[in-house]
């Protein structure tokens, strides 16, 4: 393993870094509070070309490796867990599949524009009653000659209420239970869906969440991705690059506690010294700097896999596992070391602690993760 950065990946992560000062930490505690997507500067990261990530330049995106992809979702996932939410389901579960997965035409109607910031994508597994269990899905996906009919809801989708593009997992054939299931693209305008928003979350409160309701919604049959009975593992196939992203940008978290914490407890007195002076707080951000090196080599040996289309479902889930976890302990540590003034709303540690939870949920339980490890160790699946 290179353990040198390429001259582009210190560009992409030179870039990040500059629009995330500029543009994201200024403002993200305000809409934090008010519960608010910052939908411009989004749309600004766009044109600033850093909404292309690994997609081929060709279709307007970056043609990043995955490492470099890697270092601009840390960047993003260091200021904020609810942009970066945002930024894994534009590129890599909704532009990711559709290059994966599309055909010529989708690809350059839809990559382009997501590329760029002009079509928001948000992505449609989970419902009420079918969250870790993906192959539940009830969505009912009716064919008429040449259209589809969808009815049915998804819940907890983010990006649902600014979506233009959704990408939908429905039922085609309830008896063929799995290999039913297909996959849409639902253009909102040609095919509008309606939005509830889901407010009141423990974090991430800056990321748009909504339930997105289909009543009969038309969808032509261009608008297929992938064939029939191919849906769960178009589902699947996203669920890799989602989880990856994730589990970087959790090492932002990482990071971003890590620097926060170093510099307060050396700035704290207390005894009449430096907290940071003291062997328990060491301890805790010894802790914290190892979780940051290792989530980091584990996300850098999933990216090399990517680099080389080599099946990397075991190392994503070994990644996004250990990365959630961690950002999770780091959060709590920080606060602890913050004291009562990193329990505040508007500390920057409060906000990585309550951001930190979602992580070890979506996009697969921490669960879920152990139960894909396990029966890559044992090859006894706990699951259907
Ligand atoms: C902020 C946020 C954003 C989200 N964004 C999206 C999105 O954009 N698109 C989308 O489709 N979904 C999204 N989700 C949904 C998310 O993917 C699901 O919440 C997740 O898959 C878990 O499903 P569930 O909540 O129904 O929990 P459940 O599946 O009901 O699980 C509840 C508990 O049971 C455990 N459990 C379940 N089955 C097993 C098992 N076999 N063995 C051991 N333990 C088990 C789980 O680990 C968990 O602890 C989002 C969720 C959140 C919180």
């Amino acid at each position: 393993m290179d353990l040198e950065f390429s001259d582009e990946q210190r560009m992409v992560r030179a870039a990040a870094r500059r629009f995330v000062d500029r543009e994201i930490t200024p403002v993200i505690g305000e809409y934090d509070r008010t519960e608010t997507f910052p939908k411009g500067v989004f749309v600004r990261l766009g044109h600033d070309g850093l909404l292309g990530g690994p997609i081929p330049m060709e279709y307007g995106g970056g043609g990043l490796d995955y490492v470099g992809y890697a270092l601009l979702l840390e960047e993003i996932g260091r200021a904020s867990s609810s942009f970066r939410s945002a930024v894994s389901v534009q590129i890599s579960l909704v532009a990711l599949s559709i290059f994966k997965w599309g055909t010529a035409e989708q690809k350059e109607r839809y990559l382009p524009r997501l590329c760029r910031g002009e079509a928001i994508g948000c992505f449609g597994l989970t419902e009420s009653e079918a969250g870790s269990d993906a192959a539940g899905v009830t969505t009912r996906a009716a064919q008429e000659g040449e259209r589809w009919f969808l009815s049915g809801s998804k819940t907890f989708i983010t990006n649902g209420g600014v979506a233009d593009l959704a990408l939908v997992i429905a039922q085609t054939d309830p008896e063929m239970g799995y290999k039913g299931l297909a996959a849409f693209l639902v253009e909102r305008e040609e095919s509008p869906f309606t939005a509830m928003p889901i407010l009141g979350k423990l974090g991430l409160r800056a990321s748009d969440t909504a339930e997105i309701i289909f009543e009969r919604t038309d969808v032509p049959e261009k608008n297929l991705l992938g064939k029939v009975g191919e849906g769960f593992e178009v589902a699947m196939s996203a669920l890799d690059q989602g989880r990856f992203s994730v589990a970087a940008g959790c090492v932002g978290t990482l990071e971003g506690c890590l620097e926060a914490s170093v510099d307060y407890v050396k700035r704290r007195k207390q005894f009449g010294r430096a907290i940071g002076s003291f062997q328990l707080v060491q301890d805790m951000l010894a802790r914290m700097k190892v979780d940051a090196d290792a989530a980091r080599f584990l996300v850098y040996r999933a990216a090399l896999l990517k680099n080389k289309s080599i099946k990397d479902t075991v190392e994503v889930s070994i990644a996004k596992y250990f990365a959630s976890e961690a950002a999770l302990r780091a959060a709590s540590d920080a606060v602890q070391l913050f004291g009562a003034s990193g329990y505040l709303d508007e500390a920057s540690v409060a906000r990585y602690y309550r951001d930190a939870k979602a992580a070890t949920i979506y996009e697969g339980t921490s669960q879920i993760q152990k139960l894909i490890i396990g029966h890559d160790l044992t090859g006894f699946r706990a699951f259907a």
